[in-house]
């Protein structure tokens, strides 16, 4: 039986990491890193995404602002409010959940965000950063998925990592964050032909599709590791992942468990961001 990979223990262990990183931070600076999340609308799962974020931002030490807008609020009054934060000195972090009311052009906020402050990781700054291997901010997902291996010594370089997703939140940043960690990077998305088979080839699958239970137990090779992004809700209310849990952890060595496997590592990171952005901040106006 495969090993199952505790995201909720690793998040943990990142947030008190960090707790004691905010610590430092706030001696050495006198003042704490703060993010902004910024709320448009009424969307119940975005409400509970944004009250976790700032919960957690608040627990690690960190200065959390809360804006909530109306759904009515136009894409210029939005424009206009990001540029307000990228001007504040006190806030080091800036998140607009998504998705957006439809008459506001979400790569429009998204890219005026500033790069330094974004701590998603979804500016094409940051992307074309990933993609050349500078530094840069990272989406949190893929991150947290890195830390996941990390977090069972697994060895990456070298090994066959196949990615089925190619969204530009998790497939893509995913595939080119274990490029850099020397993986060989299949991609796989609607239009893949012989999917199983692919599949069949990994060492490393990371499944972030959508679709309950879609990659099945058999497509997957005897001990491999197998990382699984995928939160869908089944009409039992249920949460299950995008594999066949029960089927797949038979075959894998390891293998993450939906709840509890990468959703607690996304906050982490965007916590882990926001210092990040804050030190790079103080750096950047030292330098
Ligand atoms: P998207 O819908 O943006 O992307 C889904 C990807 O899956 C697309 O690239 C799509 O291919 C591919 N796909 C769809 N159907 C198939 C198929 N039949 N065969 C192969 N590939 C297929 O999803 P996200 O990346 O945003 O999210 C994926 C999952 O991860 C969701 O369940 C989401 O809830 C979850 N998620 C979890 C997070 C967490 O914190 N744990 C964070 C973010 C997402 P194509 O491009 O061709 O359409």
């Amino acid at each position: 039986m495969a090993q199952i990979i505790d995201g909720k223990a690793v998040a943990q262990r990142v947030r008190d990491d960090l707790k004691k990183e905010v610590e430092i931070f706030k001696k050495q600076n006198g003042f704490a890193p703060g993010l902004a999340t910024v709320l448009v609308g009424e969307n119940p799962a975005s409400k509970v995404y944004v009250k976790n974020k700032n919960k957690a931002c608040e627990g690690a030490g960190m200065v959390s602002e809360q804006i909530v807008l109306s759904d009515a609020t136009s894409e210029k009054e939005l424009l206009d409010l990001v540029q307000r934060l990228n001007e504040n000195p006190k806030i080091h972090g800036i998140l607009v959940q998504l998705p957006l009311p439809k008459q506001i052009r979400s790569d429009k906020i998204l890219n005026a965000i500033s790069p330094a402050k974004d701590v998603d990781g979804f500016h094409p700054v940051n992307v074309g950063n990933l993609v050349a291997g500078n530094p840069c901010l990272k989406s949190c997902t893929p991150f947290g998925i890195m830390k996941l291996l990390e977090s069972i010594n697994y060895d990456i370089a070298g090994k066959n990592a196949v990615i089925v997703g190619r969204s530009n939140i998790v497939g893509k940043p995913a595939a080119l964050m274990l490029l850099a960690a020397h993986a060989t990077v299949t991609i796989c998305h609607s239009k893949t032909q012989n999917l199983p088979d692919v599949v069949r080839g990994a060492d490393l699958v990371v499944a972030a599709i959508g679709k309950p239970q879609f990659v099945k137990g058999s497509w997957i090779k005897e001990g491999a590791v197998v990382i699984d992004v995928g939160i869908n809700r089944l009409p039992d209310g249920k949460l299950v992942g995008d594999v066949e849990f029960d089927e797949a952890s038979k075959r894998a060595s390891a293998i993450t468990p939906v709840p509890g496997g990468v959703g607690p590592m996304t906050i982490a990171m965007l916590l882990w961001n926001t210092l990040e952005a804050a030190r790079a901040g103080l750096a950047a106006k030292n330098a």
